[in-house]
C-alpha cells in the first residue's frame, strides 16, 4: 500500500461507487479493479457465498481468467477461501501452495500464485462472501494492507447484504428469485397480495419501476413537463435578475441548457423507448448523471450534481402533476408498500381491498401500526432495506406475526401461507361461536378481559357484552389525528363517546403519552435517545397546560357515568405521581367552582419504567391500580429498542428476567391490596396471557382482534394447571427454554393452533 492517504482515497472512492450503484454486479467489477491497484498486487477477488448450496462462488475478478467467473465453487471448508469463509477470519499466508488447505483450479490459472490474503465479508454475523488478493511472487501482506482490505469487507458488507437482499446484485445464473425481507411486526396476521406501490410526491428514489402501456405519450407528456420546467426557471431567473449577480445568473442558462433537446430528455426518451415509463426514465437518468459527478475529483462538478438532482425533482414533480402518487383503482388483494404509509392512506383503500401494509419507516407504536392493529391488517414496519421502485405491482407475503415481507413468493412458500391463510380464517369462525361466553378456565377461574382502544373504528357494540371493560385508552391517538392540541370541548365529546359508549364497564384512559416515537405533527420531539427521552408524564408535566385541559376534559366527560379511571404513563418517579395528582385535584375544584361537581377518578400508575418495580410500595399509597406497560418494561429491562429491527431477535417479553418481574409485581400488588392489569401486547398472546393469569394479574388488556384466542385459551385449561406451568417456566434460563417449554404444554393441552405459525 502506497499511503495512509491513497488508501483512504481508495477507499472512500470504493464505497462510493458500491453505495451509488443500482446494479451492483458493475461496482463489484470496479472495486476489484481499484483494489488491485491500491494495493500493487496481481490478483484482486470476490467470491460470493450461496447459502443454498453452503458454497463460495468466483463472481468478479481481475488477475484470474475470467472465464472462471461462476465456474469455481468452493464448498464452505473446502480450499483456501472456503477456510476463510469457515473461520470467519482472515487468512494471510506468504506460501499459499504449501498450506494444507490449498486447492488448485485449472480454470484460473492460480498455480502461479504465491501469496494470498482472505478476508471474509460478514454482516450481521452472517457470512456473505470473501475478499482475495494474490500475488505471483512470494509476498508478506503488510498489517496495512490486511486492515485496508478488512475495512473494505467491513464497508462493503451492509451494501452487499441489502444488495443481495433486495436482488440488485445479480447472482450467476440467477434471475428473478423469492426474497425476504425484514423488519418490524406491528400487526399480526398474514397477507398474500398485490404490492401497491405509493410514491412520495417528487422524490427521485422513490420513483416504481413501471412499463408503459403507450411510449408515446410518455414521451409526450415528458416534453410538456421539460418546457414547463424550462419556463419555471425563465421566470425564476427574470424575478431573481435585479438581485444577483451575472456570475450567478448564468446558472439559469446552463439550467436551460442540461433541459435543452439534446441533453436530458434526449437521454430520458431513449430510456422510455427502452420500455420505462416517464417518471421512472428520468429518474434512472438523473441518478446515473448525479452519480458521475458526485464522483468527479472536481469541486465546480461535483457542485452540479447537486443542480442536475433539483433540476430532476421539478420535472418529476410536474410529471406527477397528472400521475397521481397512487392509484385510482386498487386492486382487490393491496398490500401497500411505501417509505411510510399515513393513516389517512389506509382510510383512502377500501377497507375490503386492503390485505396488508409495509413500510420502510414506522414501528410497531407508531400511529400507524396502532391503527392497523385495530383494523386486523396484517403490518410491517421498519423495513429499511426495502428496494420500494422495484416492488411495484409483485406479488407479496406480508407475514405479521414475524415480521416478514416476501416478494416473488416461489411455490412452495406460497402454499405455505396459503395454508396458514386458511387455518386462520377457519379457527377464527371456531372460535367466533364462544366469544359471548365467560373467560372463565374449566374449574371456575374467571380471568377478566378488557380492550386496548384509541379509534374511532373500535366497534363498541360488538365488544362490550364480551369484555371487562377497556384497559387501556391511549388518547395519543385522536391527538394524532388533529392538527394541533383539542381543545377542551373537543377531547371531552371524545372521551364522553368512550366512557359512555362502554358504561357501566370501567373504562381506563391514558394521559397523552406522546414522546418516543409518538410524535404529534404540531408538537415535534426530537432527540437523540427519545425512549430515553421526553416521554409521556414528562412531557405532560412540564405542559401542564395541556394536562390540565385533558384532565378537566375526562372529568367532564364522567360526569354521572362513574366509569372513569385515569392512568399515567412513564412515572420513573414517586414525585411525578404527586404532582399528576395534584392537578387532577386542582382540575376537580375548578370544574367544582365552575358549577360542575365531578367524583374523583381512580387513578393507576403504569408500570413500564424498570425503576417502578422497586417501589411499588410507595406507589400503592398514593394509587388505586396498577397497569403493567409490558412493551415498554421489556425495552427498559432487556435494553433493547423496540422499533429496531436490528435486535429485535433480542426483545422478547417472555424473558426470564421478565417473567420473573412480572410475577413479583402481581404478588407485590396482592401485597398491597391493589389490581393489577397488564395492557402490552404479551396480554394477546394466549400462551402469555395464561401465565399472567397464574400469575394473579386481576385484568389482561388487548387489541379486539386478539380476544377470541386469548379466551378460547383460558377456557380450556384449568387454573391449578396454569399455576403448575408457571412454576415449571419461572425456573428456566433461557428465553428460548421458556418458548419450547411453554410450546410443549400447549401442544400438549391441544392449543398449539392458538400460537403464531412457527417461526423458521
Ligand atoms: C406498553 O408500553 O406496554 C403500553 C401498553 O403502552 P404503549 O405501547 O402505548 O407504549
Ligand atoms: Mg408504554
Amino acid at each position: 500500500m502506497n499511503s495512509k492517504t491513497s488508501m483512504l482515497k481508495v477507499l472512500r472512492r470504493v464505497i462510493q461507487e458500491v453505495n451509488g450503484a443500482r446494479h451492483l454486479n458493475a461496482a463489484l467489477a470496479t472495486m476489484v479493479r481499484r483494489i488491485r491497484k491500491a494495493m500493487q498486487t496481481d490478483v484482486c477477488s470476490f467470491y460470493l457465498y450461496d447459502e443454498a448450496v453452503d458454497s463460495l462462488v468466483l463472481m468478479e475478478t481481475i488477475g484470474l481468467r475470467t472465464q472462471a467467473v461462476g465456474q469455481v465453487v468452493l464448498p464452505r471448508g473446502e480450499g483456501l477461501v472456503g477456510l476463510v469463509a469457515m473461520r470467519s477470519e482472515p487468512l494471510n499466508l506468504e506460501d499459499a501452495q504449501t498450506h494444507p488447505q490449498f486447492r488448485y483450479f485449472e480454470s484460473t490459472g492460480e498455480e502461479r500464485y504465491s501469496s494470498f490474503l482472505g478476508i471474509p465479508i460478514i454482516h450481521q454475523r452472517r457470512m456473505l462472501g470473501v475478499l482475495v488478493v494474490q500475488q505471483a511472487e512470494k509476498r508478506r501482506y503488510t498489517d496495512e494492507d490486511e486492515a485496508f482490505l478488512v475495512t473494505m469487507a467491513a464497508q462493503l458488507s451492509g451494501v452487499l447484504a441489502h444488495a443481495l437482499a433486495t436482488g440488485h446484485v445479480t447472482r450467476p445464473a440467477q434471475a428473478k428469485r423469492q426474497v425476504m425481507f425484514k423488519g418490524v411486526p406491528a400487526s399480526p396476521g398474514i397477507a398474500m397480495g398485490e404490492a401497491v406501490v405509493i410514491a412520495p410526491p417528487a422524490d427521485l428514489n422513490s420513483v416504481p419501476d413501471l412499463i408503459p402501456s403507450d411510449e408515446a405519450f410518455e414521451v409526450a407528456r415528458l416534453k410538456e413537463a421539460i418546457a414547463s420546467t424550462r419556463e419555471e426557471i425563465r421566470a425564476a431567473g427574470r424575478r431573481l435578475a435585479k438581485r444577483i449577480s451575472a456570475q450567478e445568473l448564468a446558472l439559469f442558462d446552463v439550467y436551460q441548457q442540461m433541459l435543452g433537446e439534446s441533453a436530458l430528455s434526449t437521454e430520458v426518451e431513449k430510456r422510455i423507448r427502452e420500455g420505462q415509463w416517464a417518471p421512472g426514465a428520468l429518474a434512472d437518468v438523473v441518478r446515473r448523471h448525479v452519480q458521475y459527478l458526485e464522483r468527479v475529483d472536481d469541486d465546480y462538478l461535483r457542485e452540479r450534481a447537486a443542480d442536475v438532482r433539483d433540476l430532476g425533482r421539478r420535472v418529476l414533480s410536474h410529471l406527477q402533476e397528472d400521475t397521481p402518487s397512487r392509484p385510482d383503482v386498487y386492486p382487490d388483494n393491496t398490500v401497500l408498500v411505501g417509505d411510510e404509509i399515513s393513516v389517512a392512506l389506509l382510510g383512502e383503500v377500501p377497507r375490503d381491498k386492503l390485505m396488508g401494509v409495509v413500510s420502510v419507516r414506522g414501528s410497531s407504536t407508531s400511529h400507524v401500526a396502532i391503527v392497523a392493529r385495530a383494523m386486523g391488517i396484517p403490518t410491517v414496519l421498519g423495513m429499511t432495506e426495502l428496494p420500494l421502485p422495484r416492488l411495484s405491482g409483485a406479488p407479496v407475503v406480508v407475514d405479521g406475526h414475524r415480521g416478514r415481507l416476501f416478494v416473488r413468493p416461489g411455490p412452495e412458500l406460497e402454499n405455505h401461507y396459503a395454508t396458514l391463510v386458511a387455518e386462520e380464517r377457519e379457527l377464527s369462525e371456531l372460535l367466533e361461536y364462544e366469544q359471548d361466553r365467560p373467560s372463565a378456565t374449566t374449574d371456575g377461574y374467571a380471568m377478566p378481559l378488557m380492550v386496548n382502544t384509541g379509534l374511532a373504528v373500535d366497534a363498541i357494540g360488538v365488544l362490550k357484552n364480551r369484555i371487562s371493560g377497556v384497559g387501556l385508552y391511549r388518547t395519543e391517538v385522536p391527538f394524532m389525528i388533529t392538527e394541533r392540541f383539542p381543545g377542551e370541548k373537543e377531547q371531552t365529546r371524545l372521551y364522553r363517546d368512550q366512557l359512555e359508549g362502554f358504561a357501566p364497564l370501567p373504562v381506563v384512559m391514558r394521559t397523552l403519552d406522546i414522546g418516543g416515537d409518538k410524535d404529534l405533527p404540531y408538537f415535534p420531539i426530537d432527540e437523540a435517545n427519545p425512549f430515553l427521552g421526553w416521554r409521556g408524564m414528562r412531557v405532560t408535566l412540564d405542559h401542564p397546560e395541556v394536562l390540565m385541559v385533558q384532565l378537566r376534559a375526562m372529568l367532564r366527560a364522567s360526569l354521572g357515568l362513574n366509569n372513569l379511571y385515569v392512568l399515567l404513563p412513564m412515572i420513573t418517579n414517586v414525585a411525578e405521581v404527586d404532582e399528576a395528582l395534584g392537578l387532577l385535584e386542582r382540575a376537580i375544584i375548578e370544574l367544582g367552582e365552575e358549577g360542575t361537581a365531578v367524583d374523583r377518578p381512580r387513578v393507576g400508575v403504569m408500570i413500564e419504567v424498570p425503576a417502578t418495580l422497586y417501589q411499588m410500595d410507595a406507589l400503592a399509597s398514593r394509587v388505586d391500580f396498577f397497569s403493567v406497560g409490558s412493551n415498554d418494561l421489556t425495552q427498559y429491562l432487556l435494553a433493547v429498542d423496540r422499533n429496531n429491527a436490528r435486535v429485535s431477535n433480542l426483545y422478547d417479553a417472555l424473558h426470564p428476567a421478565l417473567l420473573t418481574a412480572l410475577d413479583r409485581l402481581a404478588r407485590d400488588a396482592q401485597r398491597l391490596g391493589r389490581p393489577i392489569s397488564l395492557c402490552g401486547e404479551l396480554a394477546g398472546d394466549p400462551a402469555g396471557a395464561l401465565l399472567l393469569m397464574a400469575m394473579g394479574f386481576t385484568g389482561l388488556s388487548m387489541n379486539a382482534p386478539n380476544l377470541p384466542k386469548v379466551r378460547a385459551a383460558i377456557r380450556r385449561v384449568a387454573f391449578s394447571d396454569a399455576r403448575n406451568l408457571l412454576d415449571e417456566i419461572i425456573r428456566l434460563d433461557t428465553p428460548e427454554d421458556v418458548h419450547r417449554h411453554l410450546k410443549g404444554r400447549m401442544a400438549q393441552w391441544q392449543l398449539a393452533h392458538l400460537l403464531p405459525p412457527e417461526d423458521d
